[in-house]
């Protein structure tokens, strides 16, 4: 461990110990102010219970919402799941929403382009789908032509494509993986992954 490391978690000990130890001295009691300031913070703003954005657990969160703009995500105590808690990740999911570092339209870099430019979902969700239809016309499979163990020419039907995979989201729900799952073997796609299966 470096010098600096030990030096700041030591002062950090000692200043906090110091703000600690004096109020307590003080006998001043800071719950109440602080519930106060989260009261006053989400004065006005309506709550809407959501689900966190993060992985598969899915725990219950609490978005206030005040004339249009989000104003404070917490853990949903009505929440069988997670009961107000939410780790890390999901405790700073305001910061994923609000955010003016976040992007907001579709970036694209054409083959060869060395700059990402601005482009319409439409146009984006046609090219995808024309690239799709390209790859699987190119590379599709319709039978498999072999030899069994004896040697005798065996034939078995494939219909599908190995030049396409599929990776889902933690957070896409049933509903969704059902849709796509089903979308996928249609187009004769066999590569389906999920990023987080529990
Ligand atoms: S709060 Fe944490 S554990 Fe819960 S869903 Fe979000 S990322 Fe997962």
């Amino acid at each position: 461990m470096s010098a600096t490391a030990t030096n700041r978690r030591a002062f950090l000990r000692r200043t906090t110990g110091l703000a600690g130890g004096t109020l307590a001295g003080l006998g001043l009691d800071l719950r109440p102010a602080q519930a106060a300031a989260q009261r006053l913070k989400l004065q006005g703003a309506k709550e809407y219970a959501s689900v966190c954005p993060y992985c598969a657990v899915g725990c219950g969160q609490v978005v206030s919402v005040r004339q249009g703009q989000i104003v404070n995500i917490e853990g949903n105590p009505d929440s069988p799941i997670n009961a107000g808690t939410l780790c890390p990740k999901g405790s700073a999911t305001y910061q994923l929403a609000v955010n003016p570092n976040r992007l907001t339209t579709v970036k694209y870099r054409r083959p060869y382009g060395a700059v990402w430019e601005d482009v319409s979902l439409d146009w984006a969700m046609d090219r995808i789908a024309e690239r799709v239809k390209a790859t699987r016309d190119a590379s599709f499979r319709e039978w498999w032509d072999g030899t069994d163990a004896e040697g005798r020419p065996v034939r078995k039907r494939l219909n599908h494509t190995p030049a396409i995979a599929s990776l889902g989201g933690a957070t896409m729900d049933n509903e969704w993986n059902y849709l796509q799952l089903k979308m996928w073997r249609a187009l004769g796609g066999i590569w389906l992954e999920n990023q987080a299966r529990i």
